[in-house]
C-alpha cells in the first residue's frame, strides 16, 4: 500500500497538554478539513502536499529507528489523523505489536472513525473547538462538529483511554461559552487543558483566572492551564526524518 498521507516523522517532547515534556515520536498526517484561525500546521492541512510516497512498512522502520530509552509514546498528530483511518489503524496496530504506547491527537471530527481506531490507542488528546475559533463556517456546522467531538470524548472514556480535552482560549472567549461546554463534559474522567493562545489574540491573565474558575466549578481539580511550549524546544536540534 502506498500513501501520501504522512507529512513528517520526528522525535521531540510533547509540547502541549497534561503530558507536556514527555518524549514522543511524532507521526504527522497531512490533511485537515477544519480552518482554525490560529492553526500552526498550515502546510500539513493540505492533503498530499507534495509529499513523497510513503509505505507503512517504511514509516514503521523510521519509527523503530527513533525509539529511545526515554520514549513515552508514539503521537499520531496532524493535520488530522482521522482523515486517514486505514493508514492510522495500520500504523497504530503495528506500534502496539512493538509494545509502543500510542497517543492520538485529534480534533474529533468524526466519532464513527474514532470508534474504529480507539482500541489501538492508550491516550487521546481531543480538541473542543469554540465558535470563536472559526474552525468551521456557521453555527450549524459548529454544532455538528461539537457533537462529534463530545462523542469522541465519551468513547475514549468508555474505552479506558487516558483522555485529555484541550480548549484553546482566545482573548474573546467568554465565561458563558466555557461554562456551557464544561457542563457537557463534567461527568467524564479527563484532564481538561485550557490552552491560552499566544500572540496578538492572547487572553489576559485575569481572563485565564476567571475561565479556570468557571471550568473548576464543573470539573474541579481536573482543570489545568498550560500554554504550548514546543517552540521552546525548537532550537534546530529536533531529529527530523522528513
Ligand atoms: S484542527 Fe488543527 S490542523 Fe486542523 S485547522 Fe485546526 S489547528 Fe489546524
Amino acid at each position: 500500500m502506498l500513501s501520501r498521507d504522512i507529512y513528517e516523522i520526528f522525535t521531540s517532547f510533547q509540547g502541549e497538554g497534561s503530558l507536556v515534556g514527555r518524549r514522543q515520536i511524532f507521526v504527522r498526517f497531512s490533511g485537515c478539513p477544519l480552518n482554525c484561525f490560529y492553526c500552526d500546521t498550515v502546510d500539513a492541512r493540505i492533503k498530499n502536499h507534495s509529499l513523497p510516497d510513503t509505505n507503512p512498512e517504511k514509516v514503521i522502520s523510521e519509527i523503530k529507528a527513533l525509539v529511545t530509552p526515554d520514549l513515552h509514546s508514539v503521537s499520531f498528530t496532524g493535520g488530522e489523523p482521522l482523515v486517514s483511518p486505514n493508514l492510522l489503524k495500520k500504523l497504530a496496530s503495528s506500534c502496539k505489536k512493538l509494545d509502543l504506547a500510542c497517543y492520538l491527537e485529534t480534533a474529533g471530527i468524526d466519532a464513527s472513525i474514532f470508534t474504529e481506531v480507539v482500541d489501538f490507542f492508550d491516550y487521546a488528546a481531543i480538541d473542543l473547538k469554540l465558535p470563536n475559533h472559526r474552525a468551521v463556517l456557521g453555527i450549524n456546522a459548529w454544532k455538528k462538529l461539537y457533537h462529534e467531538e463530545l462523542e469522541c470524548i465519551r468513547i475514549a472514556n468508555r474505552s479506558g483511554l487516558h483522555t485529555i480535552v484541550k480548549i484553546v482560549i482566545v482573548d474573546d472567549t467568554t465565561h458563558h461559552m466555557l461554562a456551557s461546554i464544561c457542563r457537557d463534559i463534567a461527568e467524564y474522567e479527563i484532564d481538561l487543558v485550557l490552552q491560552p493562545l499566544t500572540g496578538s489574540r492572547k487572553p489576559s491573565i485575569e481572563l485565564l483566572f476567571g475561565l479556570s474558575e468557571v471550568a473548576g466549578s464543573y470539573l474541579g481539580k481536573k482543570v489545568m492551564v498550560i500554554p504550548q511550549v514546543h517552540r521552546l524546544y525548537r532550537d534546530g536540534t529536533e531529529k527530523e526524518f522528513r
